[in-house]
């Protein structure tokens, strides 16, 4: 069961539900917050196999029985995983109302029903009122995982309503060791988990997506920009269809490394030494000021992307090329 398994970092919290199913002590709702990438919808599946299985061993579910079989077909009638419509979209309030009508039912295979929301802070005010309801009653057998990474943006009456479960990056040692297990190429292994803060979720994406190549060909741009061989509007044009705030991420990332050296920073504490000469000429060519006004700036465009805001990504990025350009030439 692929995708109903833990991820080797998550054993304490996986230790601490085992111990809470085995001695009866199971709470309505949990909260799985922390950092993204790092695994939490996958823990909330494994733990509802484990909880609906019929035969449930202190590893996980069996795969094999009944449950099992409903689960990994798509089709078990007791467990909901509700999420937005579309990414970055909040989930609807009629979604949560039917989950109110749900959770107050029988469970059709007589065990137990499991609804997990994903992510949990995807709620307008009335949305989240309404599963504060459900939440405040819940249904005999039923337990609800909600799943956050930002778990400071939801009402503070649900939070504590639920038991929280904490997710943080696992230390460097094990996330290379399970990045080692899911990579061909084992040289990217160090520089994936630089870039993506020891993330393994992240770096695994970054490779399977080619993102390295596409951060190396927005690097190449800024120093084509600079040397004048490429205007900001031509830069943009190749720019707008791509994920801009992850690009929007990776210029915070390099303006960060580039006042560190402005700072006198020691080159090994940077993030994105493979970047040197271009954080260096940044470094030298402006002042530290100057470089964190722009990184505060590129943030707020970042968020305002990131909250579905109406921005024109080739007027944004057109203006970002500007505006790095400008910091070089003075
Ligand atoms: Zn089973």
């Amino acid at each position: 069961m692929k995708d109903w398994s833990l991820f080797p970092w998550q054993k304490a919290q996986w230790d601490q539900m085992v111990h809470c199913q085995q001695s009866d002590n199971l709470a309505h709702a949990y909260l799985l917050r922390g950092v993204p990438g790092t695994g939490k919808l996958q823990f909330a599946k494994a733990l509802s196999a484990y909880l609906l299985c019929m035969n449930p061993q202190p590893a996980g579910a069996c795969g094999q029985c009944k449950e099992c079989e409903l689960l990994k077909a798509g089709t078990h009638p007791d467990f909901t995983l509700l999420e937005p419509d579309d990414p970055g979209r909040p989930i609807r309030i009629d979604s949560i109302r039917k989950l109110n009508d749900l959770a107050h039912k029988t469970a059709q295979q007589g065990g137990r029903r499991i609804i997990i929301l994903n992510p949990a802070e995807a709620m307008n005010v009335n949305a989240a009122n309404a599963l504060l309801k459900c939440l405040e009653e819940p249904g005999e057998d039923t337990i609800f995982l909600l799943v956050s990474a930002r778990s400071g943006d939801m009402l503070p009456t649900i939070r504590s309503r639920c038991q929280q479960l904490n997710f943080s990056t696992p230390d460097r040692a094990s996330a290379e060791q399970w990045l080692s297990t899911q990579l061909d190429d084992l040289s990217l292994v160090t520089q994936l988990l630089d870039l993506t803060a020891n993330s393994p979720l992240e770096a695994k994406r970054f490779a399977e997506q080619g993102l390295l190549e596409k951060r190396e060909s927005l690097a190449d741009g800024l120093k084509g920009l600079f040397k004048g061989k490429v205007t900001p509007v031509e830069l943009a044009k190749s720019w707008q269809s791509s994920d801009l705030p992850l690009a929007l991420s990776w210029m915070i990332g390099w303006l960060d490394d580039a006042t560190k050296l402005g700072l006198s920073a020691d080159s090994d504490s940077l993030r994105n030494r493979d970047q040197l000469k271009m954080l260096e000429y940044l470094a030298r060519k402006s002042d530290v000021r100057n470089l964190l006004d722009e990184r505060d700036w590129l943030m707020s465009q970042r968020q305002s992307l990131m909250e579905g805001g109406n921005l024109n990504p080739q007027m944004l990025m057109e203006g970002v090329f500007c505006r790095s350009l400008d910091l070089v030439l003075h």
